[in-house]
């Protein structure tokens, strides 16, 4: 697995290593952390995935590929597309003629930030994509290259399209933070909430243990599709709800702050969940409220905060 000290990696191996499988991450460590493998059973081998000679030696013992690394950030990719670039076009291409020489079965990581900043909701895979940063243009980029080594060289391919992941290992550090790290480190800490425009945009929230369901299973039965297909469960929470469910589960008052709105800042996003529900039927999304209460509690253990 690439990015496998990261947020969703980390997820991922330990769900892998404890269903019995032998998980091999690589990862530079660029925004994912050694300690989130600690203990988990997956080993780490700290390298790039542009790196071609170390990724064709991993990718060489493997039966199945989870391409997970990335340069994440948005306004960075703004900044630095051709970094952006690099690590997210080359680097799956890497992987993904490493996979081929071996025919792994391959997973890639897209992002619903494909779609661009207006699509119809729910957004289906079939709608033409309109990525705006450079950040969205990779991903579009990550997920055509999967699907054309599948059409030209028969590789098990499938692409998700993640929407808002959300959940333990979150870092709330970055100023491009998820919105769901943000809000829980602020409430924990007492300092305000910071809401760009007013806080009716919604976000279909899925939780990485959601997510990493879906991920396993589509290793461990080879899914594979010759279509990106949205990984989300269809759900629509605006974020002045998502403060209300924080306020509850922790106890705590907040205090909300709105800013200006963003620059290309989705209004509503939700998933059409047609394809994933018929490729992965037996997979039921964990509740809002469940997976909110467990990042919270590890916000909790891991940052103090009003504890
Ligand atoms: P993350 O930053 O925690 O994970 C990315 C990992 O990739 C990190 O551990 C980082 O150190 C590693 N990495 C970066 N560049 C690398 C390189 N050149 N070589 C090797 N490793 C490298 O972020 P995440 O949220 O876990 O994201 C995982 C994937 O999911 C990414 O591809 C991201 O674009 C995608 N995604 C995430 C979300 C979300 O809501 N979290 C949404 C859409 C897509």
């Amino acid at each position: 697995m690439t990015g496998g000290a990261g947020f969703i990696g980390a997820h991922l191996c330990r769900r892998l290593a404890e269903r019995g499988h032998e998980v091999a991450a690589l990862d530079d460590l660029s925004t994912g952390f050694r300690a989130n493998l600690d203990g988990v059973g997956a080993t780490l081998h700290v390298g790039s995935v542009l790196d071609v000679g170390l990724v064709g030696e991993l990718v060489a013992s493997a039966d199945s590929v989870v391409h997970l690394a990335a340069a994440i950030s948005v306004p960075d990719s703004v900044t630095d597309p051709v970094g952006t670039n690099e690590v997210n076009v080359t680097g799956t291409l890497n992987v993904l003629c490493a996979a081929r020489d071996r025919a792994a079965h391959t997973v890639l990581a897209s992002s619903a930030a494909v779609y661009g900043p207006s699509p119809e909701v729910p957004t289906h895979e079939e709608l033409v994509p309109r990525p705006v940063s450079p950040y969205a243009v990779s991903k579009l980029a990550t997920e055509s290259y999967g699907l054309s080594f599948a059409a030209n060289y028969q590789l098990p391919v499938i692409a998700f399209r993640f929407f808002n992941v959300y959940g333990p290992l979150q870092s709330p550090a970055h100023s491009y933070a998820a919105v769901v790290p943000a809000f829980v480190s602020a409430l924990l800490d007492g300092r305000p909430l910071q809401v760009f425009g007013d806080g009716k945009q919604s976000r279909d929230f899925t939780s990485v243990a959601s997510l990493v369901a879906v991920l396993a299973d589509a290793v461990e039965r080879r899914v594979a599709h010759d279509r990106p297909v949205n990984l989300a469960f269809g759900t629509s929470t605006t974020l002045l709800e998502l403060i209300e469910r924080l306020q509850r589960l922790t106890g705590l008052a907040a205090t909300v702050e709105h800013r200006e709105p963003r620059a290309g800042d989705v209004r509503v996003s939700q998933a059409d969940t047609t394809l994933l529900r018929s490729l992965f039927p037996r997979i039921v999304p964990q509740d809002l409220d469940d997976g909110l209460a467990e990042t919270i509690a590890w916000f909790r253990a891991t940052y103090g905060g009003q504890a």
